[in-house]
């Protein structure tokens, strides 16, 4: 068969995805590179890229052969490059290097899988290199959603969301011609949903990393402990989907089921439902607008039993009203709210503060950082900076 006798899928089959994997090492990472385990035939991993973790990243190149692999880290560079030195793989070291290898002209999608603040400028390289962006890391969006979503706008680049409630979004309007009316991100409220109120102050480590139904990195779990996560969607779910911050609701559903739905004008709410398990919007994201066999389980109606919606309790859960706010004020909030967020989660990990001084330092941020209506990029390094050490410094 030639290539031109060929059907599109026989060609689409041949030409496989080049994937820039940042995060490869993470809860999101690992899940991705199952993905392209089960789906070998559609792509290929041309970059791969870790923190520290320069063992799992020597692993995942050994078994991925990717073009090059980056460690963001600098002094594991060495140790790195001596693992892989009988490999043909370019090594590199620093977050410049991984906003370069987005850049680089081999990479069809770059899947954006870093946690935190780190993931902002490598968001922003992958669409103004026209690249399509699968993104889990919502943080990009929280921070620089203006310039990203014109960025991509500018470069033809598009932007497919990994993050499950975002994907359920997607998925409910996907072939819809008409507007949507409003957004309910569904949440299954944490681990401390039943906790009362006045025993947060209590709350251990341990237990806040006892997600109900998802298995993911501790940043994120924690932040779904504080509903700082939720509230961060609000953000993603803004930039993404244009709707503003009074037509995005947040239910409670402790069941994880539903991933988020969508109310049309006419009353009619579509919803995307799935089992907890990040595969599958990972692989959406990856193959859209193909279905292909995902090989996980499936969801058994008989088995899930009932499907219950709560409002969220936003006296228990205030990070929730605090991102409505920060989105309501724009500028620089959101940027703000995740740097003082990212320090008070590594400083609660760590064992030096209480969860619920978590939200006291937010609040605390945003009422001493100074407030910038149009920031740009450069602003947000700068920001960013200041309210680490501003943070840090309470601490
Ligand atoms: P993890 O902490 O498990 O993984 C983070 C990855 O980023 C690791 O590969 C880590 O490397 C790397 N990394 C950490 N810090 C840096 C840095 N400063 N520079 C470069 N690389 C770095 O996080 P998750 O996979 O849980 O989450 C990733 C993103 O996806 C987050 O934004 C999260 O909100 C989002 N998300 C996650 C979900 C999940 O189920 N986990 C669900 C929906 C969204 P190393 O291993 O070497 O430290």
């Amino acid at each position: 068969m030639t290539r031109s006798n060929m059907s599109y899928s026989d060609r689409k089959a041949v030409m496989k995805q080049k994937i820039a994997l940042l995060g490869s090492t993470g809860s999101i990472g690992e899940q991705a590179l199952d993905v392209v385990r089960t789906r070998s035939d559609r792509f290929e991993v041309a970059v791969l890229t870790a923190g520290r973790n320069w063992k799992r990243l020597v692993e995942q190149a050994i078994e991925f052969e990717p073009d090059a692999v980056v460690i963001a880290e600098e002094n594991h560079y060495r140790e790195l490059r001596e693992a892989l030195s009988s490999r043909p793989v370019k090594v590199y070291a620093g977050a410049d290097a991984i906003e370069q290898v987005v850049r680089g002209g081999n990479v069809d999608v770059v899947v954006n899988a870093l946690v935190g603040y780190a993931g902002m400028k490598p968001s922003l390289a992958a669409v103004q290199g026209g690249k399509k962006l699968a993104l889990a890391n919502k943080e990009s969006l929280v921070i620089a959603g203006r310039q990203i979503i014109s960025a991509a706008e500018e470069n033809g680049a598009s932007i497919l969301p990994v993050d499950s409630e975002h994907s359920a979004i997607f998925q409910s309007m996907v072939g819809e011609v008409s507007p949507a009316r409003r957004l309910i991100l569904t949440a299954s409220g944490g681990p401390f949903l039943r906790t009362p109120r006045e025993k947060l102050c209590e709350v251990t480590v341990e237990q806040a990393l006892k997600h109900p139904n998802w298995r993911m990195g501790a940043k994120i779990t924690v932040d779904s402990a504080t509903m700082v996560n939720k509230g961060f969607e609000v953000i993603e779910a803004h930039w993404l989907f244009g709707f503003p911050a009074g037509r995005i609701d947040v239910l409670v559903h402790p069941q994880s089921v539903v991933h988020s739905m969508v109310e049309y004008e006419d009353g009619a709410v579509k919803a995307q439902l799935g089992t907890p398990d990040m595969r599958l919007p990972i692989q959406y994201a990856l193959t859209f607008p193909d279905r292909p066999d995902y090989g996980g389980s499936r969801l058994d109606f008989a088995k899930t039993g009932t499907l219950t919606f709560e409002e969220v309790d936003g006296e228990k859960f205030p990070a929730l009203g605090i991102a409505y706010e920060c989105l309501r004020r724009g500028g620089s909030a959101p940027c703000v709210m995740n740097a003082a967020n990212e320090v008070a989660v590594s400083a609660f990990l760590q064992g030096k503060i209480r969860y619920i001084d978590i939200v006291r330092l937010i609040e605390r941020a945003l009422e001493q950082a100074n407030h910038l209506v149009d920031p740009q990029v450069d602003d947000y390094v700068y920001l960013d900076s200041e309210v680490r050490r501003m943070t840090t410094e309470w601490i």
